[in-house]
């Protein structure tokens, strides 16, 4: 669901309408708190001043595009994340990460490179919560935070994890040829984050990188913003414009063949 309102009682789990944000966050401080504190490695530095942009980027790509559309409350339904950190959990343990996401409740427009962004350095599935860092104690991270630390933690690998609403139909998976979850939950609760899970293991990563959860909207996962947006735009054409006929792919193949011949006459000559 959109990141349209942040939740007014950041130590509360709540489903009271409005609240977007269904798990609790434990505030650590501002971004430059995390840069100097204990353990944050040059190499996570460096890697949250590279993903900021092409994040930034990808988010208005995905306005521009309408995957990401305006909410009733005229916020975006939209969010996206970046591993800046990936340690092996050990045998049996999960991999500690630590992700930059987008802000809850992002309004249309440009991204504010100080405050649309949160460092989440922690996420306890047990207790529903984070902790995280932002410029401001008032801002808090996307309400499907957990979406993406599960997926990313499930794909082993993955890089980014985009979000936005323009696929949650069970119909729309099928037109562009993705899986989908076949069940209905509460947004930015275990159920939604579980429901994703299922379907990856159904579908691992790398070999499907894009899941829609029904009601909910899409997911797509990669090495890079780059990547990411480009299989998107890819499916947004399919809808687009509808897939290839049969006719079209037999077309093509005798274009093919027509082509190669024509080649290999050119060679023997
Ligand atoms: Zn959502």
């Amino acid at each position: 669901m959109p990141d349209g309102e942040a939740s007014k009682s950041a130590g509360g789990v709540s489903d009271e309408v409005g609240v977007r944000v269904k798990f609790n966050c434990r505030y650590l401080g501002r971004l430059e708190d995390w840069w100097h504190a204990a353990g944050t490695t040059a190499e996570q530095r460096e890697k949250f001043d590279a993903n900021l942009l092409t994040m930034a980027c990808a988010l208005e790509w995905m306005q521009d595009r309408g995957a990401a559309p305006v909410a009733p409350d005229g916020r975006l339904a939209g969010n996206a994340a970046a591993v800046l950190a990936r340690t092996a959990g050990g045998v049996g343990g999960d991999d500690q990460l630590t992700l930059l996401v987008s802000r809850s409740g992002r309004a249309q427009g440009p991204s504010d490179t100080e405050r649309d962004f949160c460092v989440v350095t922690s996420f306890d599935f047990t207790a529903w919560s984070c902790g995280y860092y932002a410029s401001s104690s008032e801002i808090q991270p996307t309400s499907d935070t957990p979406l993406h630390w599960s997926a990313l933690l499930e794909s082993r690998t993955a890089s980014v994890s985009l979000h936005g609403h323009a696929f949650e139909t069970e119909a729309k998976a099928a037109a562009i040829n993705v899986p989908c979850s076949n069940v209905e939950t509460l947004f930015s609760t275990p159920e939604d984050t579980a429901a994703l899970v299922e379907l990856m293991r159904q579908h691992p990563y790398p070999r499907c990188r894009m899941y829609i959860r029904r009601g909910h909207g899409f997911v797509i996962l990669g090495s890079s913003f780059p990547q990411a947006e480009a299989l998107l735009d890819a499916k947004l054409h399919i809808l687009r414009v509808g897939k290839p006929s049969k006719r079209q792919w037999l077309l093509a193949a005798v274009l093919c063949v027509i082509l190669s011949a024509c080649v290999s006459l050119l060679v023997l000559r």
